[in-house]
């Protein structure tokens, strides 16, 4: 959550560096897992801990190190296992960000979109008040109310050579 870039928003003007303030959850992963009757064991802890520390959308394999790190017993098969039942549970979201492999982040108070730098595989959060007004609009020149959507841009550097670019 943290490189958060918010454009065209009245409430949150950008301030110089475009830069908004980490926005925290209010309640902690573990907290609404608890709230939603799951059974929180230490490892599962552990591995909703390391996913909110996160600013990076990690995939398993880093999740992995990073809880293995603070509990040398965790199995690769246990973050698997608890990463989908966090993920059933609405608690984080899944991303492919087309490198195919899974990678999350814990579910936000408010919608943000990605920006995922091919040549470096960051990825950048941003809001657009200017898309998200026209995604509705064309949901609703299609007859529809727009409830959800997803949007992902896939971009090099400016002045990045064309070899950089998949
Ligand atoms: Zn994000």
């Amino acid at each position: 959550m943290s490189c958060a870039y918010n454009f065209g928003n009245a409430k949150d003007p950008i301030d110089g560096t475009g830069i908004l303030a980490t926005e925290k959850s209010l309640q902690s992963i573990e907290e609404v897992c608890v709230a939603k009757g799951m059974r929180m064991t230490e490892q599962r802890r552990v591995i909703a801990r390391v996913l909110e520390a996160a600013t990076d959308h990690p995939d398993v394999e880093e999740l992995y190190r990073r809880a293995s790190a603070v509990d040398p017993h965790i199995s690769i098969a246990t973050v698997y296992r608890t990463v989908k039942l966090f993920e059933d549970a609405g608690v984080i979201a899944r991303h492919d960000f087309g490198a195919g492999r899974s990678r999350y982040e814990p579910v936000p108070d408010e919608h943000h979109d990605h920006l995922i730098d091919l040549r470096s595989g960051e990825v950048i959060e941003f809001r657009n008040e200017e898309i998200e007004a026209l995604q509705k609009l064309i949901a609703e020149r299609l007859g529809f109310r727009l409830v959800d959507h997803r949007l992902e841009l896939y971009a090099v550097p400016l002045g990045a050579k064309p070899a950089d670019e998949r």
